[in-house]
């Protein structure tokens, strides 16, 4: 049966629309494989965020044409909107699907390519089903932003504040849960702000979650990205205390210094943040914190940057995403002076990949010795072992049968690896 294969670039509402995507063509009886296996389409949700994000698009579908010459590739998310726009190609996307459009792509593609429906009915016909491996899905819960932080342009595409209403995100998620996911990431554009007064019928962020983890079967529930502000005590007790809530956060720092981030109109100072950071740890010891930082804003001088690598080893991010900044039309940052070279960004970009990566080693050595809880995931090209991901948001790899993708399992932690942990299978769950 043909082959798909999807990637996602930029944020946690991508990653949830690619998984609509993967779904509606495995609804026509694709088979999903690795998105660095041979595969008779692959399709790249892009981001243009950034001018890097712009090129690890264009990378991205380059490295799938590359894979498989005869292979289809196709181009959505906002990247692709920007050149059908701006009416650009790239020589290697065969199929440019706007973004609006995005969720139909499978028709795109079966409209295009008869060819895959002819593929797709004879298989049918054969009697062959896809396999379907399940493991974590993503949950879109609220969109709109109204920060305004002087970088981004989503507050004037997104300006309408909405939560999904809580029925709606339990019936989705007990969708989920009875399609075999055992993990749920809660995702949106400002998640914090989810609540009765942008129309979630009630419940706060908090209260959704208690209300999400008494779902029978839903086994982990994590919380893609939310803004320092927005963590509240309800929320660091919650996850303190009930087993199904993933002890970990992603809070986007975006710069260690608190005069970039008053010109980022970003609300909260360096203080602010380690408070919060310190306040969460001193209730969970060993939460994991994951973030996202961008090098390079306008004004952002040595010693600024010096904030930010030593709030950087302070925290001990899990993760840290590191973005090069690059000015977005019609945002106030664009018109700001002192605009950061590019060889300096470069420069920064790479010591605070240095720092960043130690800091996260010292994170994950804390768990040797210990038993994680780790969702299984797939089997890794480079080691050969099985990967997954556990509570603590370790990249875990240890010796298993394939057979327990989707699975949650024991690991023990017994060593490092360049970018996570290795560990012995202790026990299923
Ligand atoms: S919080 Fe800031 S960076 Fe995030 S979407 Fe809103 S304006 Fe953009």
């Amino acid at each position: 049966m043909p082959t798909a294969a999807f990637t996602t670039l930029g944020c946690k509402v991508n990653q949830y629309e690619t998984q609509k995507i993967l779904e509606s063509f495995e609804a026509q009886g694709f088979e999903i494989v690795p998105f660095d296996s041979p595969a008779d389409v692959y399709v790249v949700n892009t981001c243009s965020v950034t001018q890097s994000a712009e090129a690890k698009s264009r990378q991205t579908i380059r490295r799938a044409a590359r894979q498989n010459p005869n292979a289809i590739v196709v181009m959505t998310g906002c990247y692709a909107q920007f050149t059908l726009r701006r009416g650009e190609t790239l020589a290697e996307a065969h199929l440019v699907v706007p973004n609006p459009d995005k969720l139909r792509t499978v028709e795109y593609v079966l409209e295009h390519f008869p060819h895959l429906k002819a593929q797709l009915e004879q298989a049918r016909q054969r009697g062959e089903t896809p396999v379907r491996r399940r493991s974590r899905a993503v949950l879109k819960i609220q969109d709109g932003c109204n920060i305004y932080c002087s970088f981004c342009s989503i507050p004037y595409t997104r300006p309408v504040m909405r939560s999904v209403p809580y029925q709606d995100v339990l019936e989705e998620a007990r969708a989920m849960v009875a399609d075999g996911y055992r993990e749920i990431v809660l995702t949106g554009v400002l998640i914090g702000d989810y609540g009765a007064a942008t129309g979630s019928g009630g419940p706060d962020l908090a209260e959704l979650c208690a209300m999400l983890t008494a779902i029978e079967g839903l086994e982990r529930l994590r919380i893609s990205s939310i803004e320092p502000t927005q963590v509240t005590d309800h929320l660091i007790e919650l996850t303190a205390t009930n087993p199904k809530m993933c002890p970990h956060f992603h809070i986007p720092l975006q710069s260690g210094d608190s005069r970039v981030l008053k010109a980022m109109n970003r609300p909260y100072d360096q203080a602010f943040y380690l408070e919060l950071i310190q306040r969460i740890r001193a209730r969970i010891p060993n939460c994991a914190i994951s973030t996202d930082i961008m090098v390079g804003f306008p004004g952002e001088d040595e010693a600024a940057f010096q904030n930010t690598c030593k709030v950087v080893e302070q925290v001990e991010f899990c993760r840290a995403h590191l973005f090069r900044y690059s000015p977005r039309p019609d945002t106030p940052a664009e018109a700001m002076r002192d605009q950061v070279p590019e060889p300096v960004k470069s420069e920064r970009i790479q010591q605070l990949q240095q720092v960043a990566k130690a800091a996260a080693r010292r994170y994950a050595a804390r768990f040797i010795g210990t038993t994680e809880r780790v969702l299984v995931e797939s089997r890794s090209k480079l080691s050969g072992l099985m990967t997954g991901t556990s509570d603590h948001y370790l990249q875990v790899e240890f010796a298993a049968s394939p057979s327990l993708a989707g699975q949650l399992v024991h690991v023990r932690i017994t060593d490092l690896t360049p970018d996570g942990v290795l560990g012995e299978l202790v026990a299923l769950q």
